[in-house]
C-alpha cells in the first residue's frame, strides 16, 4: 500500500519582498518575515499550510525539499497558532504529526472497490463509475433518506460533501460531532444564549474556570493555552481547574478541584446559591436581559455549599471562595464546561447549571467573559454564477417510524451516533457516505461494526485502513493535510475583536493516487449527474478548491494566491455585546430574544422534560436517577471514564505513533515496549488489587472487557480510572496497540436529551498476568 515517491512541488520560492508587498496590500499582520527565512537552496522552499487535524486551522510553515515536506513550524502572529500580533506561532504534537501521517506506509494511496467480496485497488475512473452507479441505484431503490452522511474530522467543514450528498442527492440524515463530542454543552448553550458555544475571551479574562476540560492540552488552536498563560501573567488572572484528574491544566491552575465524578451540576448550583445569596450577581443584566431567573433562584435556594460539599467532595469554603472570585471579577470572568461534563448521562443538566453561572454574572459577550465570536463574511461562489443550489433534503427527516427511538421524536437531533446500528437493523438506514471519520471508535463499537457489514452501500473518503474503511464498498484515498488546499474564515482566536481568514495551497503534490476532497466530490458529482440524468455537475463548475475559494474571497477583495502568500489576514473589527440591539434592548438569537435560565420557552425541550419528569430550569440530577445512568456497586466498584479530547487522540484518521511516544514518556512508561493507551489508576485502588505500573490489567464492565497496561499515579481520584480513546484494533494505528475503549459502550449509553455518547462505566479492574 505504500508510496513514498512525492513528485517535485509545483510551487516556487516566494521571496520575502514579494510576500511583504502582498501583505501590505491585504492587511496581513505577520508572516512575511517567516517566508524570508526560506533557505536559498534551489530545491528547498518554505510555504504555508493550515493544520486542520482538530479543525482549529493553526497556520503552518512547511519546509519542502525536493518536493518532500521535511519540517513544520507555526506561523508568527497567526490567530490560531500564536497568542496574537508579533507573537511566536507553534503547532501541537497532532499538528506536528502531519509529516508522519503524510508519509506513513499504512496510508491508502489508491481507490478501492469491493469485487467478489474483496476490496480491490482500481483506477480512479473505475472507482468513481462504480460509486456513482451504486449511488444512483440506491437512490432509485431506497430514496436518499436511507443514506446516512457521517462527518468527522478534519475537513468536514468544507462544503462539498454536504453540497453533493445533502443539497443535491438529498440525504437528510447526518451524524456530526454533536452526538459524539459536545451536544449537551452546545445545545444547552444555544438554547440559553442563542450562540453555538461559549468560547471564552481568555486573553482578557481575570478569572477563568476550566470545568471538565484539560484546556492546556485540548485546545482549538495553540492560542488557547498561550492566552490563558498570558492572562495569568498580564491580568494577574486566576485559573481554576475542576476535574477529577490532575491534568496539565490542573498543574497550571491556582486551584485544582478534584470533584467527585458526575456531581458537577450540584457544585454549579451551589455556586449560584452563593452568588445570589450574597447579592454578587449582575442585577441589571438579569433584570433586563434574561428569562427564568425566578425559577433559577428557586432551584438554588437550598443548594448551599454545605449541601454540595456532601455530594461533590469539594470543601464548602472552597466553593464559596470560587463563587466569590468568579462573581467579583465579572464580567471579565468565565466558566467553560466541556467534554468532562458532556460525556455524563446527566450531562445536559450539568451543562445548563454551569452555563447559568455565566448568565448570572452577566459576562455574556463582554471583555474577558464569554464571547460571541464571528467569522468574516465570505462570498457565496454559487451566487456569483447565478447558481441557485437546491435543497433536495428534507430539513428534519424525523419520520414517524423514528418515534419510538429515544430522543428522536422531539427533533432535538435527527439521529444519534449510538442509535445508527439500530436504525440499520430496522431498515431505516441502508447506506453511508463517510467523510474523514471512524464511527466504530466513537461509540457502540460492536454494533457499529455489524451495521457497517450490513449496510448495502458504504463509501468512504479517508487516509488509513481501519475498521470502517476495511469494510467499505468504495474507498477513496483522501489527500493529507499537507496535500490539500484550505480556507477558513474566523471564529475564536487570539484576536478577540477582529475577524480574520486563513488559507493555503497544498504544500506538496498528493502521493500515489490520493486526491484533494474537492476533486473527489467534483468527479463523483459529474459522474452521478450522468447516471441520474441531472445537472449537478454545474454546482462543481470550478477546476479546483483553490478556484472555488478564490471566488469566496471576492467579498474581502483578496485572491487565494494572496492569502496563501501571507497565511492569514485580519478582515474587520468585532464589537462586544452583540446581543444588544442599537437601542440597548436584549436581542439574543433565542426564541424570546433573552438569555434563558429556564428553557420552558424551548418547546421541543419542554416536551421532553415533561416526559422525563425533569424541570426546564437548572436542576440537580444525581447520577443514579432513573434516567441518568449506571453507578458503581460491589461487583463494579470503579468508575471508568474515557478521555477523548487530548493532544494525543481525537485523530480519527491520523498516524499516532509520534504522539504515543510523547504520551508514554510523560508518564515514564516509554521503556515498557508498549504502544497503546494506558489505564490510569490511583495507588489506593491499585494496591487493593496488587497492581503496579506496567502490569497488564483487564477492565471489565457489565457488558464487555478490554485489556490495557496500568499506570499507577496520584493524579486521579480513588474510585476513578481513566484511559485515552482512539487506540486498538479498530484504529488506524498500524499494529493496533492498546484498546478501543468504546468496546465497553452500548446503544443505551447516551445522554437522554441530546443522544450524546456517554463515556462513563462502572467497572472492575484486575491484573491479567498477560504479556504486553
Ligand atoms: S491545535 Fe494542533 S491539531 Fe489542532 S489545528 Fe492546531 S496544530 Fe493542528
Amino acid at each position: 500500500m505504500s508510496s513514498e515517491n512525492p513528485t517535485v512541488s509545483r510551487r516556487t520560492f516566494l521571496t520575502g519582498s514579494t510576500a511583504a508587498a502582498v501583505a501590505a496590500t491585504a492587511g496581513c499582520l505577520g508572516s512575511s518575515n517567516q517566508l524570508a527565512k526560506a533557505s536559498s537552496a534551489t530545491n528547498r522552499e518554505v510555504v504555508h499550510g493550515n493544520c486542520w487535524i482538530c479543525r482549529a486551522e493553526c497556520g503552518q510553515e512547511i519546509t519542502v525539499e525536493d518536493g518532500r515536506a521535511i519540517n513544520l513550524t507555526g506561523v508568527d502572529g497567526h490567530p490560531k497558532a500564536s497568542a496574537g500580533q508579533d507573537r511566536d506561532g507553534t503547532l501541537c504534537s497532532k499538528g506536528m504529526a502531519q509529516l508522519e501521517k503524510t508519509y506513513n506506509p499504512n496510508r491508502i494511496t489508491r481507490p478501492h472497490v469491493r469485487k467478489d467480496g474483496e476490496l480491490t485497488a482500481v483506477s480512479w475512473d473505475e472507482a468513481v463509475e462504480y460509486a456513482a452507479e451504486k449511488l444512483a441505484a440506491f437512490h432509485r431503490e431506497h430514496g436518499p433518506e436511507r443514506l446516512l452522511r457521517y462527518q468527522g474530522y478534519p475537513i468536514a467543514k468544507h462544503p462539498w460533501h454536504n453540497l453533493l450528498f445533502k443539497n443535491l442527492y438529498g440525504a437528510p440524515l447526518k451524524v456530526g460531532r454533536k452526538t459524539t463530542c459536545h451536544g449537551p454543552f452546545s445545545t444547552s448553550w444555544e438554547w440559553m444564549s442563542g450562540y453555538g458555544r461559549e468560547w471564552p475571551d481568555w486573553q482578557n479574562s481575570e478569572y477563568m474556570i476550566a470545568w471538565g476540560r484539560n484546556v492546556m492540552e485540548c485546545f482549538r488552536g495553540q492560542y488557547e493555552p498561550k492566552a490563558i498563560l498570558d492572562a495569568t501573567e498580564n491580568n494577574d488572572a486566576t485559573l481554576v481547574c475542576i476535574d477529577p484528574r490532575y491534568t496539565k491544566t490542573a498543574q497550571k491552575a491556582d486551584k485544582w478541584i478534584p470533584i467527585k465524578p458526575r456531581t458537577d451540576g450540584a457544585l454549579a448550583l451551589s455556586m449560584g446559591n452563593v452568588i445570589i445569596e450574597e447579592d454578587l450577581y449582575d442585577e441589571e443584566f438579569v433584570e433586563n436581559h434574561t428569562h427564568g431567573f425566578e425559577a433559577y433562584r428557586e432551584a438554588v435556594e437550598d443548594k448551599t455549599p454545605e449541601w454540595a460539599a456532601a455530594i461533590t467532595g469539594v470543601d464548602a469554603d472552597n466553593i464559596r471562595e470560587i463563587a466569590r472570585g468568579f462573581a467579583d471579577a465579572a464580567p471579565s470572568s468565565v466558566v467553560l464546561p466541556w467534554t468532562g461534563l458532556t460525556f455524563q448521562q446527566n450531562g445536559f443538566k450539568n451543562c445548563q447549571n454551569v452555563h447559568a453561572l455565566n448568565g448570572l454574572v452577566g459576562n455574556i459577550d463582554r471583555e474577558g467573559g464569554t464571547r460571541q465570536w464571528q467569522s468574516a463574511s465570505l462570498a457565496d461562489p454559487h451566487e456569483k454564477y447565478d447558481l441557485d443550489v437546491p435543497s433536495n433534503h428534507k430539513d428534519n427527516p424525523n419520520p414517524a417510524e423514528y418515534d419510538d427511538y429515544p430522543f428522536q421524536k422531539h427533533g432535538i437531533r435527527n439521529v444519534s451516533h449510538n442509535l445508527v446500528p439500530r436504525a440499520v437493523r430496522d431498515g431505516h438506514i441502508k447506506g453511508m457516505v463517510s467523510n474523514w471519520s471512524s464511527p466504530p471508535k466513537s461509540g457502540n463499537t460492536q454494533e457499529w461494526l455489524e451495521a457497517i457489514e450490513e449496510m448495502e452501500l458504504v463509501i468512504i473518503v479517508d487516509a488509513f485502513w481501519d475498521s470502517d474503511s476495511k469494510r467499505a464498498d468504495v474507498v477513496f484515498p483522501g489527500a493529507s493535510q499537507l496535500e490539500q488546499p484550505f480556507l477558513k474564515a474566523g471564529g475564536d482566536s487570539s484576536y478577540s475583536t477582529k475577524t480574520w481568514v486563513t488559507g493555503s495551497k497544498a504544500a506538496i503534490d498528493p502521493i500515489g493516487g490520493c486526491k484533494p476532497d474537492y476533486q473527489i466530490y467534483k468527479l463523483l458529482a459529474e459522474t452521478l449527474a450522468e447516471k441520474m440524468d441531472t445537472d449537478w455537475e454545474k454546482y462543481f463548475r470550478w477546476e479546483s478548491g483553490e478556484a472555488y475559494w478564490d471566488d469566496q474571497l471576492d467579498a474581502i477583495d483578496m485572491s487565494f494566491d494572496e492569502l496563501d502568500t501571507q497565511s492569514f489576514a485580519i478582515v474587520s473589527d468585532l464589537e462586544y455585546e452583540q446581543w444588544k440591539s442599537d437601542d440597548g434592548e436584549s436581542d439574543f438569537d433565542t426564541v424570546n430574544g433573552k438569555f434563558n435560565f429556564d428553557l420552558d420557552v424551548v418547546e421541543k425541550y419542554a416536551e421532553l422534560a415533561e416526559e422525563m419528569g425533569a424541570s426546564t430550569a437548572p436542576e440537580w440530577h444525581p447520577p443514579d436517577d432513573e434516567h441518568y445512568g449506571e453507578t458503581t456497586d460491589d461487583d463494579y466498584p470503579l468508575l471508568y471514564n474515557d478521555v477523548f479530547v487530548e493532544q494525543i487522540n481525537r485523530g480519527h484518521d491520523q498516524a499516532i505513533g509520534r504522539s504515543v511516544k510523547a504520551y508514554q514518556a510523560r508518564y515514564d512508561m516509554e521503556d515498557q515496549g508498549y504502544g497503546g493507551n494506558l489505564l490510569h489508576i490511583n495507588p489506593e485502588d491499585a494496591a487493593k488489587r496488587g497492581i503496579q505500573s506496567g502490569d497488564m490489567v483487564r477492565i471489565e464492565s457489565i457488558d464487555d472487557e478490554i485489556e490495557l497496561m496500568a499506570h499507577v499515579y496520584e493524579g486521579i481520584r480513588p474510585g476513578r480510572v481513566a484511559s485515552l480513546s482512539g487506540f486498538g484494533e479498530t484504529s488506524s494505528h498500524p499494529d493496533g496497540a492498546g484498546a478501543n475503549t468504546m468496546i465497553l459502550n452500548r446503544e443505551r449509553h447516551v445522554e437522554p436529551v441530546t443522544g450524546m455518547t456517554v463515556r462513563n462505566h462502572p467497572v472492575e479492574v484486575e491484573k491479567t498476568g498477560g504479556e504486553n
